[in-house]
């Protein structure tokens, strides 16, 4: 069967087009403006648009609609109510009401609040974003909505992004009307994010109790052959997976969602998925669709798709590279080069305010990666380090250099040139491996944030740079809008920022123990655990940023902090009870099984033959048997660690007791297993093997 894309594509979407074809025009038209100036929708339309959109989703086989939302918990979530309605006589209708599409109300009381709860009432409300369109999934009109509690403190991932959004479309609109540009009414973010996961056959994901509780294998030998011989990154795709990925790009499109770029990533099993980008907002429900549509599509295929930041220790793990980019609403990008002089001084205010925004608030943009995860990649040599740095390639930094030094940057004899003059070089797309250490690289148009880990949703990242970089912004239209000769104060101020923000540029390599010294040199900061980065969270200088962006409040920043400590240490609790559990029930007893059938051997020689020297058996039964004396005595340590963390006082406490005493005892456990693993027959081990595992999906 030929697909027939164009006509496949957003077909499960009520997108603009649809609402075009089925709305009266008025209702069309206010549904619009309504969206576009983020104003509130009144009842009446509503009522209208969801007649339509239920109509609609009937026509597409859909029974249900649910009012789907990003809570703290960094997954989706969805309650599904049918449409079904009674009528006298038994009957039923199909009814779908403004009021049920603008508003939900779900117990919020289920979900992490971090105290939020404590202080507001249970209940909480979902509210219709309507700059994000409605779909339908498995039979179910979904209503990407933002999730508040009732006096409107944020409990979901989308709130502060929307605010985050309007944020910086506020101050980059201030900046661009100093350059004259009366016509730009809104400024938006954008991004791609492109999407790292494994495939293995679902028959071994099923025998491994750490997949399933944890997401990542807690023990494991290593194989013989690993990601050396570097023959995965972009090889031939397999059959099977090519199956996969061809249906998961018709699930993918079919949503709208603009799946572009797929092939096969560094570690076996690896893959990778780039859309087409889009407004951050909506990237952010999609890369949301996409791994859950990532996980759906693999089950159709007897296979398991792994999101996990470290599924398996010694192979590369999986990250989210964060495209990143600003625009106006007609679509210029901003951060793109101009040709012209004018548009280059434009172009270079808005450079210097990233990285000015990247500078200051480096520690907030680590923590927005932080999470128990990402903390095996981020410093591990296989991802960015955890100190943040950005990269600009060798042109853009000559160009810097000659702003700070006051000098035109192609004839360096020629003393200031002003920055409306200076002419910009091409930037070419940076497609070479150079870069690919830097956490924050610039690549000819946008930037690319690179230490995001596979599972997280890309709100949290977003949300922090919108906010840094419109703080940059309203400092520079600060000065700007009361400077006298423009240009003047336009020089001076981009001098200025760059002498004192250049510190963050670094061209070379993040991965080497040199640039840990010199960062440390520079005076950059260097939070190398998640326990170290979350207090940022509630520190004076965050809570002040967010306030005067109206993007968190304290309350709801000490909710996040809360959240994110205490899911660090549940997250290390339950690898550790999961550990605990598989050492007892499985390795413990092929050990032992292992160990008998070793002296039965040795029992049966030696009545055969009494005088027999030393045995294999013998020196194998020894080795054995200090390997499970020591797995014991590590399997013990580790509980009894583990009870005493409940013993800790403050969830910063538990969590630094995890990562420093519960996360080592759990490390020594696996090393002494990992050791058995390979001396015990595979009849007798009770799991698949690492090589098994990568290895499954032929
Ligand atoms: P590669 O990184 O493989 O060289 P590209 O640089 O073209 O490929 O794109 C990588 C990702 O960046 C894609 O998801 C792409 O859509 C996205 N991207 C391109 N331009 C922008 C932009 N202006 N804003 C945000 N993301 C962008
Ligand atoms: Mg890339």
């Amino acid at each position: 069967m030929t697909m027939h894309v164009p006509e496949l594509f957003g077909s499960m979407v009520f997108n603009d087009a649809v609402m075009k074809e089925r709305l009266p025009k008025d209702v069309y038209k206010t549904l619009k403006k309504t969206s576009e100036e983020g104003l509130h929708l009144q009842l009446d339309v509503a009522n209208v648009v969801a007649a339509a959109m239920k109509d609609w989703a009937i026509e597409k086989g859909a029974t249900h609609f649910t009012h789907w939302f990003q809570p703290m918990t960094g997954v989706t979530a969805e309650k599904h109510d049918s449409f079904i309605s009674p009528e006298p006589g038994g009957r039923v209708i199909m009814e779908f009401s403004g009021k049920e599409l603008v508003k939900g109300e779900p117990d919020a009381s289920s979900f992490p609040s971090g105290g939020l709860r404590a202080t507001f009432e249970a209940r909480g409300y979902t509210a219709w974003d309507p700059t994000s369109y409605a779909f339908i999934k498995d039979d179910t009109l979904c209503i990407p909505t933002a999730f508040c509690s009732y006096s409107g403190e944020a409990l979901d991932k989308k709130t502060p992004l929307l605010r985050s959004m309007q944020a910086l479309d506020k101050q980059a609109v201030r900046v661009l009307r100093l350059f004259g540009n009366t016509e730009v009414k809104r400024v938006i973010t954008t991004v791609g994010p492109e999407q790292e996961y494994f495939l293995i056959d679902s028959s071994v994901y099923e025998k491994r109790p750490d997949l399933i509780y944890t997401g990542r294998t807690l023990f494991g030998a290593q194989p013989p052959k690993g990601q050396e011989l570097e023959d995965h990154y972009f090889g031939t795709i397999k059959p099977r997976v090519s199956a996969y990925m061809k249906e998961l790009d018709e699930e993918l499109w079919k949503l709208g969602i603009l799946a572009k770029t797929k092939h096969n990533e560094v570690a076996p099993a690896q893959h990778e998925l780039a859309p087409v980008f889009s407004t951050t907002n909506i990237a952010t429900d999609h890369n949301q669709l996409t791994m859950e549509m990532m996980k759906t599509v693999a089950g159709r295929h007897g296979m398991t798709c792994l999101l996990h930041e470290k599924p398996f220790a010694g192979v590369n793990g999986s990250g989210k590279h964060n495209n990143w980019s600003i625009s106006t609403d007609s679509g210029a990008n901003l951060l793109e080069p101009g040709a012209t002089p004018s548009q280059n001084a434009q172009f270079l205010l808005f450079l210097t305010a990233v990285i000015k925004a990247v500078d200051d608030y480096q520690e907030l943009l680590r923590l927005s990666v932080a999470s128990a995860g990402n903390d095996h990649r981020l410093g591990a040599n296989e991802a960015p380090p955890a100190i943040i740095s950005v990269f600009l390639g060798d042109e853009l930094t000559d160009v810097i250099d000659s702003i700070e030094k006051g000098v035109d940057y192609h004839d360096k004899e020629k003393k200031l040139m002003s920055i409306g003059a200076t002419v910009l070089p091409h930037i070419p797309q940076d497609t070479t491996d150079r870069n690919r250490t830097s956490p924050f690289a610039f690549t000819g148009n946008k930037f690319e944030f690179r230490s995001l880990g596979s599972t997280a949703s890309i709100s949290g990242p977003n949300v922090i740079l919108n906010t840094i970089v419109a703080e940059s912004l309203s400092q520079f239209a600060d000065v700007l809008e009361k400077a006298d000769d423009f240009d003047a104060a336009l020089d001076q101020l981009l001098r200025e920022e760059i002498t004192k923000h250049k510190r963050i540029i670094f061209n070379g390599n993040g991965y080497g123990a040199e640039w840990l010294e010199e960062a440390k040199k520079r005076g950059l900061s260097n939070l190398r655990s998640t326990v170290d980065a979350l207090p940022v969270y509630v520190q004076d200088k965050t809570v002040e940023l967010f306030g005067k962006h109206g993007v968190y409040t304290k309350t709801e920043l000490e909710a996040r902090y809360e959240i994110m400590l205490e899911n660090y240490y549940k997250v290390l609790n339950i690898e550790a009870m999961t550990m605990i559990s598989m050492t007892k029930k499985d390795i413990m007893g092929a050990a032992l099984e292992y160990q008998h059938g070793l002296s039965d051997a040795i029992n049966a020689k030696k009545s055969a033959c009494p005088s027999a020297a030393s045995l294999v058996e013998e020196k194998l039964l020894t080795r054995a048997a200090d390997l499970t004396a020591s797995m014991l005595e590590r399997l013990e340590r580790l509980e009894k660690d583990v009870d005493l963390g409940a013993e800790k006082e403050t969830a910063l406490e538990t969590a630094r007791y995890y990562r420093d005493v519960v996360f080592e005892d759990m490390n020594a456990l696996r090393e002494v297993i990992d050791e058995l693993e390979v001396v015990i027959p595979g009849k007798i081990w009770p799991y698949p093997t690492y090589g098994e595992m990568l290895y499954s999906v032929k």
